[in-house]
This record gives structure tokens, sequence and C-alpha cells, in this order.
């Protein structure tokens, strides 16, 4: 061997120590056996953000049970090779809208499987930990949590104009001079590959839209996901920083969408139930794998117990129990169920509310976060808009004195807020009935959100 290739492997093997400190305990060749290749985050990031939750809790605005309601617009550029809709990688639009449905029932507290929850789910383990209330259901569990945060096909691009299919950019890579994403057989080269071709040259606005690129992969790669972080201010310079042509979601063109609720889509059998985009918009918003990307480790959630390691496959409860000892003795195992761990698709159903609250600190603090879902691009959804005659959208009884019940005829209840005559929201809800009992006499402006956008009704209390 000559002696400037011996420098250069030594040099190299430096390189390759410097890229471990800076990127956790993980080799990039452990991480290509895993479903998901995001990166852990750097301690600078982590140490920025704990110091805004402890504000946001320090607001009380947790404890009072607020928290901001967002509909975050999406876009997903699904990258082929000039296929027809619906034949892959060129998706069809019904498997991007069964994995929306997917994303909305799994951050909305609703996933399709969370009856499976067991009835004793963790009670053991919260209560030898004192777990806050706030944190738990009536059965002393770990709450199912609901994040308050919705996904929405964008209706217009980032020009402005009106979008032919909402939520779906196709982009020919052919057509663009782009190499073929299948070439691209190890971690390194597919993020180079992504970072500096493909999102650069297809990004839409990062502060209006979340954008997921969906591509075909080489068979060598295993993993089915990345995710950015949510960048912070002051903290741009730090290693796998997400900028504004990078932030944003890879998934393989494979892993999206719901068998179950689009039989006649493309999938690969260990990715269909559309938690591989779940989990990897759970770090978007600032989640952290579960069991801390360490032994016992800390993903810097209380209501979440430690795990030893990550899980695969579909475990049984109770799983692992004993298997940490700090920083508690996990008595009722792991939360294998938790979105953030690597089980399969239909063994997930929850993410916990201190989860949540990463999730909402990065909505409400992250430069790339914080004015999502304030432009009106999913206006079909986010519009006020005026009950059409035989939408039968309605109030009663009205006046009301006790219970108000709303009515939104075939149309879906997502959302019902009531607002005084100041314009201050007085109550929220997700249920088609509302106790205004204490309400004081008065007009009233309730806005009934649905699938096909937000109607103003007028109600008055006695
Ligand atoms: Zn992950």
């Amino acid at each position: 061997m000559s002696t400037s290739k011996t420098k250069n492997m030594k040099f190299s093997t430096l390189l390759l120590y410097i890229g471990l400190i800076l990127t956790g305990s993980k080799t990039l060749a452990q991480n290509e056996s895993q479903p998901c290749a995001t990166e852990e985050p750097h301690f600078l990031w982590e140490e920025a953000f704990q110091k805004l939750i402890h504000e946001r809790l320090a607001s009380g605005e947790e404890t009072k049970k607020i928290s901001n309601q967002y509909v975050i617009p999406v876009v997903f550029h699904i990258v082929h090779g000039g296929q027809s809709v619906g034949t892959y990688p060129n998706l069809s639009p019904g498997q991007i809208q069964s994995q929306l449905t997917i994303l909305n029932q799994d951050f909305s507290g609703n996933s399709y499987n969370a009856s499976d929850y067991p009835a004793n789910a963790f009670v053991n383990w919260a209560a030898s930990q004192n777990i806050p209330s706030a944190n738990l259901d009536p059965n002393g569990r770990i709450k199912i949590a609901d994040f308050n945060i919705q996904f929405c096909p964008a209706t217009r691009d980032t020009n402005g104009n009106p979008m032919s299919e909402p939520g779906i950019d196709r982009i020919n890579y052919m057509a663009k001079g782009w190499p073929d994403p299948t070439q691209f057989a190890t971690q390194t080269t597919m993020k180079t590959y992504l970072d500096n071709v493909v999102k650069p040259q297809s990004v839409w606005n990062v502060t209006k839209y979340l954008n997921i690129w969906i591509t075909d992969k080489s068979t060598a790669l295993s993993y089915a996901g990345v995710s950015s972080v949510p960048p912070l201010s002051g903290l741009s310079d730090i290693p796998n920083s997400a900028t504004a042509t990078t932030d944003g979601i890879w998934c393989f063109s494979k892993a999206i969408g719901s068998f179950a609720l689009f039989p006649s889509g493309s999938y690969i059998s260990q990715f269909i139930d559309g938690r591989t985009l779940t989990h990897e918009t759970g770090h978007y918003l600032g989640l952290r794998h579960i069991w801390g990307d360490a032994a016992c480790g800390n993903d810097f959630c209380a209501d979440t117990p430690p795990a030893a390691d990550q899980n695969t496959g579909t475990p049984a409860y109770p799983h692992n129990a004993g298997s940490c000892t700090s920083p508690s003795l996990n008595i009722d195992g792991e939360m294998f169920m938790n979105f953030m761990d690597y089980t399969r698709g239909p063994s997930k159903y929850m993410f916990t509310t201190d989860q949540k609250t990463r999730a909402q600190t990065a909505m409400l603090n992250s430069p790339f976060r914080n004015q999502l879902g304030t432009h009106d691009l999913c206006d079909a959804v986010t519009a006020i808009r005026e009950v059409q005659s035989g939408e039968n959208i309605r109030l009663f009884p009205n006046p009301a004195a006790g219970i108000l019940r709303i009515s939104a005829g075939t149309q879906t209840i997502r959302r019902v807020q009531i607002l005084n005559q100041t314009g201050q929201i007085v109550a929220e809800s997700r249920a088609s009935e509302v106790s205004v009992d204490k309400f004081c006499t008065g007009i009233y402006l309730v806005n009934v959100q649905t699938e096909k956008g937000i109607f103003s009704l007028k109600f008055s209390k006695l």
C-alpha cells in the first residue's frame, strides 16, 4: 500500500470519528438496517429546545389545556421516471389521500387501532412515577395524546396558483436531468443526492409547506424515511441543520399510504400502514426515538417509560418489563406502541402528552414551523365560507341554555370553536355537543370546521 493511500485512509478514519462524535453513537452502517435514517439531534439543539419547553410550561398554557390548533399545508413531491399517474412510482392521488387520512388520525389520537391499547397499560409505572393527571386517561393509563395538529393537502402552489391535484407536485426526474434515485446505494450518497439535487430544485417555501419528497430507492437501502429536525433560532450552524432548501421529509414511495384504505396502491409488505410518515413527521415536529437512541436513553418525555433499545416486529404488552432500572424501573415494560419506536405499523397507535408538548413548542418557536398554516394554502379546508343550500349545517336549540348541538349533515365535524363578542375563544371541541350552561347571556359566534371548510354561525345563550 502506498504511503499516500495510507494517509488517505487515516484521514478518512479521522473524518469518520469526527462524524460519529457529531452525529451521536450510531454508525451509518447500523442506521442502514433501520427503517428511519433521521439523525439524533445535536445536544445544543436539545438544550435550546428544553429552554423553550420550560418557558411554555411556565406560561401555564399546558396546564390550562390550551394549545394552538394547527393545520399544516402539505405537498408531496412525487419523483417518478415518466410513468403514468397511478403506475409506480408515480403514485395515484388515492394512495396519497390514504396517507393523509392516517396522518390526521394518528396526530389527533384517533388511530385506527388505538382500541388495542391494553386496559392496564403503564398504570403501575405511571403511579410509581407520579405522572401528572393531565398526562393520564380516566383509567390511569398514559394518555393517547391529541396534538391539535392536522395536515391538509395544499390547494395553492408555491407561486399562489391553484393546484390541479391538491397536495401533489409530480416531478419527472429525467425531464429535470436528475440521476435515477435507485442508483444511490448508501445512506450518504442518497442524502447527498436529496440535499444537493432533488430538494434545492423542487422545494416549496419551507415556512409555508411541509415538503415531503417521495421516490423509489435502491434495494440496498433498508430505511424508508428521514426527516429534518425543526431548526431553532441562533442554532443554524450546528451539524445537520435543515436549511430553507433541505427542510422536510423523504420517504420511500412504497412506504406511503395505507393498504387497508387504498388496496390498489403500490406497497412493500413491512410498510403498508402509513406509519413511516407518522414517525418521520414526529421527528419533523421535534420528537425523538422512544429509547433515546441509547440503552435506556432519554427521549426528554417524562411520560414515556425508559426502553433498553428500539423494538421491532409486533410485541405483546407487557414487553421487556424491568429492562431499565434508570431513570426509572419500567415495571410495565416498554412503550413499543409509540409511533417513535421501530415496531411494525399495526403495533403502533399513540403519542403521549409530553410528546405533544414538544410538537407544540416546535410549532410555536421554530422559524420553519411557526408560520405554517397561516397562509390559507389549503383554503378548501381552512377558509371561512357560507353555508350553501342543502349543506344542512346548523345549531340547535337556538337560543340554547344548557347543551348546544351542532349538526353538519353528511359532513364530518373536525372542530368547533365558540367565540364571544370580543372574538375570544370560550370553548373548543371536536364533539357535536358543547355545554354552554356556564356562558354569560348573549350572542356567540360558532366556527364549525368540516372537510369542506369552516362555517360561521351564531347562537344566543339564554
Ligand atoms: Zn426515527
